[in-house]
């Protein structure tokens, strides 16, 4: 199939059929991998299909692209060999004495990157802690992108995209400045939330986690609507060469094929656990999107497909630190790990795992408390998930 015939379909089929023809030379229904890393040629500059070298274009890497694009709505993706490696391409298409504001609380590693790395380049990044609210004001005449992550790590709290790109649209009116708006859609996955469809330039996915979502993948991708700036992304793929394997994007693209069933079932059984966590009394407090307690609630059933909350839970357990390690050590099923979006239940302490690197207050200013246990729901069965939290919270009560 090709892009435009598939606007007619729904997200399941288009998961299922997109970048997926029959192999023309055999009729395999499941594209091969193809290895080879140069393509031949029938006189000089005369390939004889349309592959040359396997940096620049890929036939596996272009059937993902091709899928990825569809599912988020959007005329071209781009991938690159991991999340950051994504983060890293978008940054580095930015002229020097670029100015960026990103949203608070995002992925350590973009804010490592942002730092530490977008510095060098001559790129300033200034943090704000609520861009619905900070935005007008931290806009600058070199500011040239705002980085949005919704929901944030580890607290999920959900930012209107809607109302960011209004303040850009206005700014542009107002000042001829045109500012990138990038959402990293990677705790959603496409089958929650489509970040295009409300107003923004760039979409990005560590892919390593719900978009593969077999935890077997380190992998990234970016999509968008700009024919401009998809031909310097696209530039700037093949001149830094971060690329994905043939071997990845094929596994990613059979990832792929099931993110509506894996994100609608971890969804659901995340709604359950976040609802029996809220009336447990060893559970101070729920982070989850898809709780209508949640204060961004209105923006979700706005932004998230059928008001869905996704697959990630965030809560603060009784007995502080001890509680919370208490707690995730005592589950059979969600193992103890960083990560997340996979078909398999994870858990962990943000406090000494993935945020470790923040100091304290600023880690408990944003609400990541020593007591913060954050989920990834699984596939594995609804009623099992919830015996195993149940079991675990009755360790901590004791
Ligand atoms: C994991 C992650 C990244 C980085 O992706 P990698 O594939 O690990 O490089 C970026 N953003 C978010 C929200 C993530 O969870």
């Amino acid at each position: 199939m090709t892009i435009e015939s598939e606007a007619q379909y729904s997200f399941g089929t288009k998961a299922v059929h997109s970048g997926a023809p029959l192999d023309p030379t055999t009729g395999a229904v499941i594209e091969p991998i193809s290895l080879s890393t140069t393509f031949g040629q029938s006189e000089p500059a005369k390939p004889l299909g349309i592959y040359e070298y396997s940096r620049s274009a890929n036939p596996n890497r272009d059937n993902f692209e091709i899928a990825v694009a569809a599912l988020e709505n959007a005329k071209y993706a781009i991938a690159l060999s991991s999340g950051s490696a994504t983060t890293a391409l978008v940054i580095q298409s930015l002229p020097v004495g670029s100015h960026i504001i990103s949203g608070g609380d995002v992925y350590g590693g973009t804010y490592r990157y942002f730092t530490k790395v977008g510095d060098t380049h001559g790129v300033q990044a200034e943090f704000v802690g609520n861009l619905v609210e900070d935005l007008s004001g931290a806009l600058k005449e070199n500011t040239k992108l705002v980085w949005l992550e919704t929901p944030s790590n580890p607290t999920l709290q959900v930012t209107d995209i809607a109302k960011v790109a209004e303040i850009l649209k206005e700014h542009e009116a107002k000042t001829g400045n045109k500012v990138l708006l990038v959402v990293d859609n990677t705790f959603l996955s496409p089958y929650v939330s489509n970040p295009l469809s409300h107003g923004a330039d760039v979409v990005v996915h560590s892919v390593t986690k719900y978009i593969n979502g077999h935890s077997d993948v380190v992998m990234g991708v970016l999509a968008t609507n700009n024919a401009d700036l998809h031909e310097k992304f696209r530039f700037l793929q093949n001149a830094i060469g971060s690329i994905p394997s043939p071997f990845d994007s094929w596994l990613a693209h059979r990832g792929l094929k099931t993110l509506h069933l894996r994100v609608g079932q971890a969804s659901a059984s995340a709604q359950k656990i976040a609802e029996y966590l809220v009336q447990h009394p060893a559970v101070l407090k729920v982070n989850y999107p898809g709780l209508k307690s949640h204060k961004n609630h209105d923006v979700v059933l706005r932004q998230h497909r059928n008001g869905l909350g996704g697959g990630m839970i965030s809560f603060r357990i009784q007995g502080g630190a001890k509680g919370a390690a208490l707690f995730t050590s005592a589950t059979k099923l969600f193992t103890l790990a960083e990560s997340l979006g996979g078909i398999e239940s994870l858990i962990e302490v943000p406090a000494v795992m993935t945020h470790g690197g923040i100091p304290k207050e600023e880690r408990e200013a944003n609400g990541v408390y020593d007591d913060l246990v954050r989920v990834s729901v699984g596939i594995e069965d609804t009623e099992d998930l919830l015996k195993d939290i149940e079991q675990a919270l009755e360790k901590v009560s004791a």
